[in-house]
């Protein structure tokens, strides 16, 4: 069984009846030998789904049509930078929705965590991905913001609080970003940029709406047209477990040791995550798992396990949320073999000491 891996040095804790415990103290060694474990845990799961069928490409955005409903793919990035890997890691899907963690990441590091919270907020909506009534909800007349970064309208207006003096600028500081999550330079798959831009209305009329309610101070055509790009950057499931991996080790890619954002704010973003990372399905996922995660139409999601690791899941056909069926599965069963989710404790034998 896998509970911990790296070894932690607690102090004494002392229980609520005021018994003292020894912590639990994993070495190196133990640790490692529970790597093969994780191996054999993706090889079977991928077994186990290989020939699962149900779901369908997104063809709202035509490119993603065209899209292999049969690429699959699984990688988990250890906290401590080892690359456990099923399938085919290496074909690149279009980032899509999983973009806006990190964009959010960025806006919470150039502007602090307060920000986002009283102007966007932090809560979830309820409602579909690209819902407009959610903006009407959403008001602060009504009691809002009920809103958040990582469905559309947050996320057009997250991409506008981008700081840069112009549209590239922004451009440039959005994708090196990314890049340094992905720990590679990452670039944007044109035919799916091409695609999306010339279909997407309505994110162009929710542009316009977050605009006229002051979510976005200026130019939401250029924030519509900015937040395409990011949905339409290339990453394959290896570069989507090493950004999930970075928010599960503090913000350190644990791969090439870059601090990409500050620990402190870490926990902002996966909050986010929990809320909302699988729009209106958030509850059922957290159900399940647990952890924050975040899905894409490209066929993407991620999770992530803080200080444990980031997994990542790459197979295009979605269910009606516009969530991959095959990555919730798959990832909700590595969760639970390897026991990570959070709220999964056994109950502690302590040998008490005394009358009590
Ligand atoms: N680019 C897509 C859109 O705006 C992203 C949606 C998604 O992945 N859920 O519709």
């Amino acid at each position: 069984m896998i509970t911990v891996y790296r070894a932690v040095l607690a102090a004494t804790l002392v229980t609520a009846g005021g018994a003292a415990i020894a912590p639990t103290i994993v070495t190196r060694a133990q640790r490692d030998q529970q790597q093969p474990v994780i191996q054999r845990v993706l090889d079977e799961t991928f077994e186990k789904y290989r020939n699962l069928k149900e779901g369908k490409n997104a063809d709202y955005i035509p490119a993603l049509a065209k899209v292999n409903p049969e690429l699959f793919g699984i990688t988990l990035v250890t906290a401590d930078g080892k690359v456990y890997t099923a399938g085919d890691v290496g074909t690149q899907v279009s980032i899509q929705s999983i973009s806006k963690v990190f964009t959010l990441a960025k806006v919470i590091e150039q502007d602090g965590p307060e920000k986002i919270e009283k102007t966007i907020g932090v809560d979830a909506t309820g409602m579909r991905f690209n819902s407009i009534v959610s903006i009407e909800f959403s008001q602060k007349s009504l009691g809002g913001p009920e809103m958040n970064s990582l469905v559309n309208p947050g996320a057009i207006a997250t991409t506008s609080m981008v700081n840069g003096s112009s549209a590239a600028e922004i451009w440039n500081s959005i994708l090196g970003y990314y890049s340094d999550f992905a720990g590679r330079p990452l670039t944007v798959l044109d035919d799916v940029y091409q695609s999306e831009a010339a279909t997407n209305q309505r994110n162009q009329a929710i542009g316009a709406l977050m605009y006229a309610y002051g979510y976005i101070k200026a130019n939401p055509a250029q924030a519509t047209d900015i937040y395409t790009r990011q949905c339409s950057v290339g990453v394959n499931a290896k570069d989507l477990a090493m950004m999930a991996a970075t928010l599960a080790n503090g913000g350190k890619n644990p791969v090439t040791n870059k601090q990409v954002m500050t620990p402190d704010n870490v926990p902002y973003v996966l909050s986010v995550m929990a809320t909302a990372g699988l729009y209106d399905d958030s509850g059922k996922w957290l159900y399940h798992t647990g952890l924050p995660a975040k899905s894409g139409v490209g066929g993407g999601i991620i999770a992530v396990a803080p200080g444990k690791f980031g997994v990542a899941v790459v197979s295009p056909p979605l269910d009606d949320a516009g969530n991959s069926v095959r990555a919730q599965k798959v990832i909700r069963e590595i969760v639970a073999r390897l026991h990570a989710n959070p709220y999964e404790v056994r109950p502690r034998t302590v040998a008490t000491t005394g009358s009590r």
